[in-house]
């Protein structure tokens, strides 16, 4: 577990917001809100909770309420919630599990019980986070993987068409990779596609996506820009592979980049023009940039 989770705890009575917090606050980060509206706000501001223990009775916006808008938000959907009421009632029990709290705590509050609870759903929440993580990255590199790569492809390609904004794609391979790991073995290959991945996220916006589309070959996904800025930066990462020597081995690579057009339908066919161009980089010499032109 992280080291300090953070545990919002909501209650409209301060003398159970206060219970809560004593029983937890040696082991956990606590927020505080005494209403569902400052729940809410709360939720969605850093840092963000990690666990929710929410009461049900409460004026105004009660906790059902509150549940049902965490879940419609996509930064607040994935967090545990546990309601706490005063009511040992198995109807009401069964409507918060229903609509997607995770458990249910009866007060009066026995401390032994909200620990407990409270690391396990921690526990479950972080088994789950790490398979969410595993499932959309590379192992070896960290980057996304080639079916996030897809997805998030997939939605950057819709979005762009509908809002007319620009979208460019670099692709590259790594020149007789596999010259490296017959020559020095499949340790330091990995070692060099390491070390060339962490060139990636150093030379990308925030809003740049950048994963290992298989082998040696890796693609950069790059909103809000169009072709010709997008080979300035290919240039860039060519020139620092050039000179990062992984391995103290010289290791280069070609790019292919393309950007997004009405000639395209799909991510696929946007996908395929920068792989064309890489071909022609490897044709043609290898250690360059070749951009797509229509
Ligand atoms: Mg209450």
């Amino acid at each position: 577990m992280k080291d300090e989770s953070v545990v919002l705890i909501v209650d409209d009575v301060a003398s159970n917001v206060e219970v809560l917090a004593n029983i937890l606050k040696d082991e956990y980060q606590i927020k505080i809100a005494q209403s569902g509206e400052k729940a809410i706000e709360l939720a969605l501001r850093a840092p963000l909770p990690d666990i929710i223990l929410l009461d049900i009775e409460m004026p105004s916006m009660d906790g059902f309420e509150v549940l049902k808008a965490l879940r419609g938000n996509s930064v607040t959907k994935d967090i545990p919630v546990i309601f706490v009421t005063s009511h040992d009632a198995t109807a009401q029990e069964e409507k918060g599990l229903q609509e997607g709290a995770v458990d249910y705590i009866t007060k009066p509050i026995r401390p032994i019980i909200v620990k407990a609870r409270i690391k396990t759903h921690l526990i479950i929440k972080e088994q789950r986070d790490e398979l969410v993580y595993a499932a959309s990255h590379d192992q070896l590199t960290g980057l996304y993987n080639r079916h996030h790569l897809n997805e998030e492809g997939g939605r950057k390609f819709s979005r762009a068409l509908r809002y007319q904004d620009r979208l460019s794609v670099i692709m590259l391979d790594i020149d007789h990779f596999k010259k490296i790991n017959d020559t020095y073995g499949h340790l330091v290959g990995d070692n060099v596609l390491r070390e060339v991945s962490v060139l990636f996220n150093t030379h990308k916006r925030n809003e740049d996506f950048a994963s290992r589309f298989g082998g040696e070959e890796f693609v950069i996904l790059l909103d809000n820009c169009a072709l010709e800025d997008a080979v300035y930066k290919a240039e860039i990462i060519r020139k620092s592979i050039e000179s990062l020597m992984p391995e103290n081995i010289l290791v280069t690579a070609s790019f292919g980049v393309a950007e997004l057009s009405y000639a395209h339908s799909n991510f696929e066919e946007l996908l395929k023009d920068a792989d064309t161009a890489l071909y022609e980089a490897k044709e043609s010499g290898r250690n360059k940039v070749v951009a797509f032109y229509e």
